[in-house]
């Protein structure tokens, strides 16, 4: 099951919509700012259809 979640970029300080499928309890995965184009890395804990926590970290 997917969530969309907000997350704010850890340079521009932008917050934009990732999705995560929740069905995976821990993923990291590196995704690219929609503003400034950097790229950073997600980490996300989860359980099905809810998400835990969401954390950026710039790389
Ligand atoms: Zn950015």
């Amino acid at each position: 099951m997917e969530v969309s979640e907000n997350i704010q970029c850890p340079f521009c300080g932008q917050r934009f919509e990732v999705t995560i499928d929740t069905s995976v309890s821990f993923q990291r995965f590196t995704t690219d700012c929609e503003v400034c184009c950097r790229p950073f890395e997600v980490i996300a804990e989860c359980e099905p259809g809810e998400i835990l926590s969401l954390d950026a970290v710039a790389n």
